[in-house]
């Protein structure tokens, strides 16, 4: 897609960070930009925004923003997500279904850990995605490739660990519920993502508002996970983009089919 963009003309900006929106008589007019430490200046036509919210309102300008709709937008929570990927020679867990998998480890391509003893919310075994994952073609039929998963909070002491501290914890933690033995651990790296999952709580509950506030810029358009602070998966979050693109070619201003995405009572991935 960006090739596509690419051969039209269209020009893609890659690691800057927009800092400001400015706005004027409704409408989204400029954007400043960081641009490898240098503040550049851009003026738009429109808007296709997938930034948290939150920082979408503190990045406003030239408007008095209702106290409310900040207090609202910085009142939205997020939980972060830590992980440590591991490459080891084996797991105790035996596979005992008759599904047959690379080295034969469990069928499972992820496990929620109830365990009460241990902070691991979630494993997964990569084997199960891809064998195409391992970087050495031979370690796909022996070995396997795993990540321990953790969800935690930017302000806590958890995401404040040390690589090393935090790969012994999770270590520590499989070993615990007979996951793996420490000597077993061929090759550990920490995954720190922030505002991984936007939350339903806190202020959540007057989201309306928000979006009735950001619906007032008319070249606006609000997508994907954590520009729209909904649990959208991928293909949710495509479809956002997409319906915005639409929206925009067909000059249509009104938002509400793309903040309808997802908002069916029954979401399967499988059924
Ligand atoms: C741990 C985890 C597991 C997941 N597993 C699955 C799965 O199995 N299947 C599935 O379908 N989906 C999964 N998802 C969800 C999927 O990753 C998201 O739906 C999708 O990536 C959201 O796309 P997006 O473009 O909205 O956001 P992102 O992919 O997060 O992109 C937003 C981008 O905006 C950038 N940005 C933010 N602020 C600024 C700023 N001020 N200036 C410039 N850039 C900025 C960010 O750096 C980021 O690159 C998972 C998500 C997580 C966190």
């Amino acid at each position: 897609m960006a090739q596509k963009i690419e051969k039209k003309g269209g020009k893609i900006l890659k690691n800057c960070l927009v800092t400001k929106i400015v706005v004027s008589h409704k409408k989204v007019v400029s954007l400043e930009i960081e641009n490898q430490g240098k503040i550049q200046k851009m003026d738009v036509d429109c808007l296709i925004s997938s930034m948290p919210l939150k920082n979408l309102i503190n990045c406003i300008e030239n408007e008095n923003i209702p106290s409310e709709i900040v207090r609202i937008a910085n009142g939205l929570p997020y939980r972060e997500f830590m992980s440590v990927a591991m490459l080891v020679q084996k797991i105790n867990l035996k596979n005992t279904t008759k599904i047959k998998t690379l080295g034969n480890v469990i069928p499972d391509s992820w496990l929620y850990i109830q365990e009460p003893e241990v902070k691991m919310g979630r494993m997964q075994i990569f084997n199960n995605w891809s064998p195409y994952i391992f970087k050495k073609k031979e370690d796909m039929k022996d070995k396997v490739l795993l990540s321990l998963e953790y969800f935690c909070q930017e302000d806590d002491a958890f995401w404040d660990m040390s690589e090393e501290e935090f790969t012994q914890f999770a270590i520590c933690d499989a070993q615990k519920i007979n996951l793996l033995e420490k000597k077993d651990v061929l090759w550990a790296k920490q995954i720190k993502i922030k505002k991984a999952y936007p939350a339903y709580f806190g202020t959540y509950h007057e989201m309306d508002h928000l979006v009735k506030f950001l619906d007032g810029y008319e070249n606006l358009y609000c997508v994907g996970r954590n520009g729209q602070h909904r649990y959208n998966n991928m293909d949710h979050s495509m479809l956002t983009g997409l319906l915005a693109a639409q929206h925009i070619m067909a000059n249509r201003t009104d938002k509400k089919e793309i903040w309808d995405v997802n908002t069916e009572k029954e979401y399967h991935e499988k059924k």
